[in-house]
């Protein structure tokens, strides 16, 4: 333990916390576990956040207590995980999540140097020295009011800079989703990599083929649906992460020679990732297969041209670049067929959009992904793909009611540029 940084916590007062900005849940948690006779502190994110003056997102306190007597001190609790066992304590609408104290890994049951089960228990010391980086492994005790660091974490915190605790490269071997772990709090706080930790998480980088697919998804969220998307997505596509995930992007993202643009994520995914950042800074939802139909649409794109002289229509041409690139997506991060499923409306629907028949209009417009496919539209048409004036017009014929509607889609069908065959047409209206 560090005692000048300890003393700095408690002597700094705009250095330390304020406990009246600790969530109630979390301090009734750390109060009844201690009441019970363990110890019970904050720790992790929450800290951190605090200390940065951020508000955490949830809380995570670490005790002595077993996962089984942790579950006697609190009626609702519930004991989850099988790789890491913790609790989660309901508090009024609030989960609090309560650790046990680990030890250190290296001296269980590892295969390949990866960790499988990480559930020997240990004291407050060696719990910090088997997280994961240095400004992760504060802890707090709002009883007291007094603040505990093991690994420097605190001048890593002032300075700014992420570093993984430990001998880096090992750290990143025993959990390769330290990596996406790594680019979060990077770009979530706008630290930098210290260069140790960089040269290890860079190593470590083809070792997340063999992550826990699942596992992946959810991290691959916690990147882009916080607020901080377009940064994390800008570092995951530069260090060559995002094309390790996400195989089926690679040529697009290799392709787009230039200096700079290569550097750049493809206009599609870099919109849609600012327009997330901006609905979750607004508190409006965002959905995950909207995300996979930009983040994976220059694929998409790219199978198409390729496919472009096979003399299917241009419908065929999509369904089958889409199948080819679902199927391939799921190598590494695991998209669950529920997600995958409506992004592949959302595509398929963008494509109805631009076509726009007449005879088809008001079945598209009464779908309930149309606003999802227009979004679509609209981050297409932006990115120089597509006719701004066909935007113009879905969003119009949405305002009106139905008269409206069938004046602009009869004003549609006497379009010459839109007629296909000389044939006339008997009109009935969609
Ligand atoms: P967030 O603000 O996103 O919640 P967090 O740092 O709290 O960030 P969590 O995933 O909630 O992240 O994990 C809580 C704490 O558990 C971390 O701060 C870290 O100390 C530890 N931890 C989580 N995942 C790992 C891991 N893969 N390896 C080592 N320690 C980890
Ligand atoms: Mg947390």
């Amino acid at each position: 333990m560090t005692g000048s940084a300890l003393k700095r916590v408690a002597e700094q007062r705009d250095h330390s916390i304020d406990p009246a900005r600790i969530g109630p849940a979390a301090l009734t948690v750390t109060r009844e576990l201690r009441a019970a006779g363990y110890q019970a502190l904050l720790v992790g994110g929450c800290v951190r956040d605090l200390l940065l003056g951020l508000s955490p997102k949830d809380y995570d306190v670490a005790t002595d207590a077993t996962p089984d007597e942790v579950r006697r001190v609190f009626r609702r609790a519930r004991v989850i995980g099988r790789r890491f066992r913790i609790v989660h304590v309901r508090v009024g609408r609030e989960v609090i999540e309560v650790t046990t104290f680990r030890r250190s890994p290296h001296e269980h049951a590892t295969r390949n140097g990866r960790v499988l089960r990480d559930n020997a228990y240990g004291d407050l010391d060696s719990d910090a020295w088997r997280r994961d980086f240095t400004v992760n492994a504060l802890y707090y005790d709002p009883l007291e009011n007094r603040g505990i660091d093991h690994v420097d974490g605190l001048d890593d915190l002032e300075n700014r800079v992420l570093r993984i605790i430990g001998e880096p490269r090992e750290r990143f071997v025993e959990d390769p989703v330290r990596v996406l772990r790594a680019v979060r709090f990077m770009a979530k706080l706008d630290f930098g990599l210290e260069a140790r930790t960089e040269a290890a998480m860079i190593e470590a980088i083809p070792l997340l083929r063999e992550a826990p697919a699942a596992r992946l998804f959810d991290e691959v969220l916690k990147l882009f649906h916080h607020g901080f998307g377009e940064k994390a997505g800008g570092l995951l596509h530069r260090y060559g992460i995002l094309k390790t995930l996400f195989p089926m992007l690679a040529p697009a993202l290799s392709e787009r020679g230039g200096a700079r643009l290569g550097r750049e994520l493809p206009d599609v995914p870099r919109r849609a990732l600012r327009n997330t950042d901006a609905r979750v800074a607004a508190g409006k939802p965002v959905i995950a297969p909207f995300l996979f139909a930009a983040l994976l649409w220059p694929a998409v794109d790219g199978r198409m041209k390729s496919l472009a002289d096979s003399g299917e229509s241009s419908l065929d041409v999509l369904h089958r670049a889409i199948d080819a690139v679902v199927e391939g997506s799921s190598e590494v991060v695991a998209i669950p067929r529920r997600v995958s499923a409506v992004t592949r409306e959302i595509w398929d629907l963008e494509h109805r959009l631009r076509e726009r028949r007449p005879r088809r209009v008001a079945d598209l417009l009464a779908n309930r992904r149309f606003r999802a496919a227009f979004d679509f539209l609209l981050l297409r048409v932006e990115s120089g793909d597509g006719d701004a004036r066909l935007a113009r017009w879905w969003e119009e014929i949405q305002e009106l009611d139905y008269a409206g509607r069938r004046a602009m889609i009869d004003a549609l069908g006497a379009d010459p540029r839109r007629r296909r065959s000389r044939r006339p047409r008997k009109r009935k209206l969609a």
